[in-house]
């Protein structure tokens, strides 16, 4: 029995599915997870040797790259100075700035331990806001795996077929509406259905995890303004999309204001941090100014911060890596594309920025429908040759391919060799 294995086998004995998050199990893909051993810039190495180029980035964190020296830059320092305190610290205050440098429209911002908190006490703020209950969410798009939230959503859930989660009150999910991405007929709709009565619409603006789907021209600014004619809060969930397709998120790149924000992933650093802010007036419910509560032992985490604020400052001085970013991930996507064409293969590729999937489907995927319809199996056999080849993909389809700084030409030139190969395989 190889490391791998063994180490596998033991984790089952202790850890439900020998994982702690079920993304990482690669049963998506029929097979036994990669062990890491450690990882440096682009590559992750397992506990056998083997080197893979990483297009995971730890499902998104890593816009730098693994291990970045720019990240954890002054982190012993912090360490020694103590871990946790339970009180407040500068460094809260110096990353609450740096983020409503990017996203103004998050005037107070308010530090949680992962993205999860941060959808979970955004939609509770809201709803103390409007003193409504109804919240609208989208079919595909995941938000975390709150009660209220696990209905219909991405990620893995969609891809071990889990739409609604055993576990969650019927009670609770009684207030969560599901709409069609994409559809803003059918979001007219749900109001006209639920007039007054919505509290929130919570959108991923460029959903990654029933892989990735760019926005309709007119959709994102659509939902803006029925929000506002409705009374009802707009909630971008840029857990994914915050600090990765530019400085100032999808709502920069859009140039559309939500009400809050949620963030995550790349803030943290590749520590366990998420945020959510808004407007002044609907985040001063949060306790202590307000009757809302919301609260962590570990928020604001002196450490997990710093490892946040470095990476925040980095791309605040070096906005050109989206440029960057984005021209890496055209190079794959061309490439992809013209040997999905050559092979014949049913297959498209969507990317916005530096995000993308290849998506078996013969059809072009705009929503959850068509995302839905798209051939797993093929993809799990795409996913197992390109593994073979060193190149270390999402596991599965309904999820996003992310590009980070750390991304030579060589890895592009790698991966695109062996995604010829295995696509003219299939
Ligand atoms: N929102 C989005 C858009 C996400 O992609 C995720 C995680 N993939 C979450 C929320 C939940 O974040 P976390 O896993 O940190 O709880």
């Amino acid at each position: 029995m190889n490391q791998s294995k063994a180490i596998f086998e033991e984790a089952k004995q202790y850890i439900p599915g020998g994982v702690n998050s079920p993304v990482r199990a690669f049963q998506s893909v029929g097979m036994d997870p990669i062990i890491v051993k450690e990882a440096k810039g682009s590559k992750i190495i397992d506990v056998e040797n083997k080197e893979y180029i990483d297009y995971i980035s730890s499902w998104g964190p890593l816009i730098l790259g693994h291990a970045s020296d720019i990240v954890s830059n002054g982190i012993m320092d912090y360490i020694h100075k103590g871990t946790s305190f339970g009180l407040p610290t500068k460094i809260e205050v110096d990353i609450a700035k740096l983020i409503h440098e990017a996203f103004p429209s998050m005037e107070l911002i308010r530090m949680v331990n992962s993205g999860t908190e941060a959808t979970m006490s955004a939609l509770r703020v809201a709803r103390g806001y409007t003193k409504r209950n109804k919240i609208l969410k989208f079919e595909g798009c995941y938000h975390g795996h709150s009660d209220s939230l696990l209905v219909k959503s991405g990620s893995g859930t969609l891809t071990y077929g889990v739409p609604t989660s055993e576990g969650v009150p019927q009670k609770v999910v009684e207030d969560t509406l599901v709409g069609e991405f994409n559809n803003i007929e059918n979001v007219k709709q749900i109001f006209k259905e639920n007039q007054n009565e919505i509290a929130a619409v919570i959108v991923e603006p460029v959903p990654g995890n029933m892989g990735v789907i760019p926005p309709n021209k007119g959709f994102l600014e659509a939902l803006r303004t029925i929000t506002k004619e409705e009374g009802a809060v707009l909630i971008f969930d840029e857990v994914i999309t915050g600090f990765r397709l530019g400085f100032g998120g999808a709502q920069g790149t859009y140039g559309i204001k939500p009400d809050m924000t949620c963030l995550g992933k790349i803030i943290g650093g590749g520590l366990p941090v998420g945020a959510y802010g808004g407007k002044k007036e609907i985040m001063e419910m949060v306790a202590p100014l307000g009757n809302v509560y919301q609260a962590g032992t570990l928020s604001g985490n002196p450490i997990a911060v710093k490892m946040g604020y470095n990476t925040l400052n980095y791309l605040k001085n070096n906005q050109d890596i989206y440029k960057t970013l984005e021209d890496k991930a055209i190079i794959l996507e061309k490439a992809f594309n013209e040997h999905i064409e050559k092979a014949g293969v049913p297959a498209r590729v969507n990317r916005v920025k530096s995000m993308l999937t290849v998506f078996f489907n013969g059809q072009d995927v705009v929503s959850y429908q068509e995302a839905s319809t798209s051939d797993t199996q093929m993809y799990s056999q795409y996913f197992k040759g390109m593994l073979a080849e060193g190149i270390l993909l999402p596991l599965a389809q309904f999820e996003g391919m992310f590009l980070s700084a750390a991304h030579t030409d060589e890895d592009l030139e790698k991966t695109i060799k062996a995604s010829k190969k295995v696509l003219l395989s299939l």
